[in-house]
């Protein structure tokens, strides 16, 4: 059922969850940007523009050292600018310490010589080229279709593990194909599952976003239309934009696939972004990339899923970084993960602890992986760990493993050592 409503209504949304909250929450709107000599003369207005961001972005090593990010020219990041390009949103530059040469900020957008030097790895370990049904569809799981919409964002992250095909020049392949990609999903029953990625799709023209879920929505056997976008995290005033309200709104639920990595990143921008998203019924999930140097600590990661939980966003997964061309320097190892998960359990909520995941090379799927609570499987009982490593007995289920306790003894004793569970 598609709903219409008039665009007034999105607007006085915007003025609601975006201007007034940015007002209160702040004094006046935040014109921290000020503080950059370069965009000390751009009015509130024009910052929260999403298209004056878009237009400004950084895009060049001179434009790096005009707005400060670096002192001087570095010649060995030229052919690595041109090897994987480089786009930031004035936005996201803003939330750089520039005193710092390590800050988690910088070293997800900033280029790294190191990106040069890791190039033994593959650029596509996920098999993504083989694994495409038609041009722009990855049809890896049965019941899932990835659409590549576009190879723009507003931000390229260097970690990203698509890197081999983001580009400036919008090249929007699913776009293209859209008729031929619509009549493969049609012929495709077992797809349920459509999900718009890319590149960022948020930053489509809205007629073309709205063309792309109209069609999708079309189609009887398909459920769940999900976007993955990093908008709400380095161009949150995108979504203050009532055409693309409507158009989530119209289609909804959209299922919205973001990812927040540091705490940092969660502003009052990001926030009031992520409730609009919710006040047209998008609910919002967040994929973390587990990144060396940047959040592969247990106090960070907490600080950040606690975050995520009080503005609203659900922590889906924390994924494991794929082993990508030019990427070797974010890398952790799988002992570290297993540390942070560790470190999670028991020591924030429940609704705060995502899904540990590694994506298997070659098209293998993603795999969960968590710290090992089982200690001993038994026929009546298995012994379980829990997050303070203390043991405990507990009883299987007797009469569906088949070995019913015939012992009239009370039931026995739980403890494990000296451990009960209270
Ligand atoms: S926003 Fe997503 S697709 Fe774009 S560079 Fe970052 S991780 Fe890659």
């Amino acid at each position: 059922m598609v709903r219409m409503v008039d665009l007034s209504a999105y607007r006085r949304l915007i003025h609601r969850e975006w201007h007034a909250r940015l007002r209160t929450a702040s004094g006046s709107e935040t014109t921290y940007h000020r503080r950059w000599p370069v965009w000390q003369h751009i009015s509130p207005n024009q910052w929260y523009d999403w298209r004056w961001q878009w237009q400004h972005r950084l895009r060049s090593i001179h434009d790096l050292i005009r707005t400060g990010i670096l002192p001087e020219h570095d010649g060995r990041l030229d052919s690595t600018v041109r090897r994987y390009p480089m786009l930031i949103s004035p936005y996201y530059a803003v939330l750089m310490d520039l005193k710092d040469a390590r800050d988690p900020i910088r070293r997800q957008a900033v280029p790294d010589v190191a990106e040069s030097r890791s190039t033994a790895l593959d650029p596509d370990p996920l098999d993504e080229a083989r694994l495409e049904a038609v041009p722009g569809l990855i049809h890896r799981y049965p019941d899932r279709a990835l659409l590549l919409v576009t190879n723009v964002c507003t931000t390229f992250c260097r970690h990203c593990f698509r890197k081999r095909i983001l580009s400036r020049a919008r090249v929007p392949t699913a776009v293209r194909n859209l008729s031929e990609i619509v009549h493969y999903i049609a012929r495709h029953p077992e797809i349920r599952d459509v999900i718009l990625s890319g590149g960022d799709p948020l930053i489509l023209p809205s007629r073309v976003l709205a063309r792309i879920l109209h069609r999708l929505r079309e189609i009887p056997h398909v459920e769940v239309i999900r976007i993955g976008t990093r908008v709400p995290v380095t161009l949150p005033m995108r979504i203050a934009d009532p055409t693309l309200l409507r158009i989530l709104d119209r289609y909804s639920p959209i299922w919205i696939l973001t990812h927040f990595n540091h705490p940092r990143e969660i502003t009052l921008e990001a926030e009031a972004a992520v409730r609009l998203l919710l006040r047209v019924g998008a609910p919002v999930l967040n994929q973390t990339v587990l990144l060396h140097g940047i959040n592969d600590r247990v106090c960070t990661m907490r600080t950040l899923l606690r975050r995520l939980i009080r503005i609203g966003v659900k922590p889906y997964y924390l994924h494991h970084p794929d082993p990508v061309d030019g990427t070797a320097h974010f890398r952790c190892t799988l002992e570290e993960g297993i540390a942070i998960m560790e470190g999670l359990r028991g020591h924030i909520s429940g609704i705060a602890i995502p899904t540990y995941v590694v994506d298997l090379p070659g098209g293998g799927g993603k795999v969960p992986i968590q710290p090992e609570y089982i200690v001993r499987r038994g026929t009546d009982s298995w012994i379980l760990r829990n997050h303070r490593g203390e043991q405990f007995l507990y009883p299987n289920c007797p009469e569906r493993s088949g070995h019913p306790i015939v012992s009239s003894a009370p039931f026995p004793d739980r403890r494990v050592s000296v451990h009960t569970k209270s």
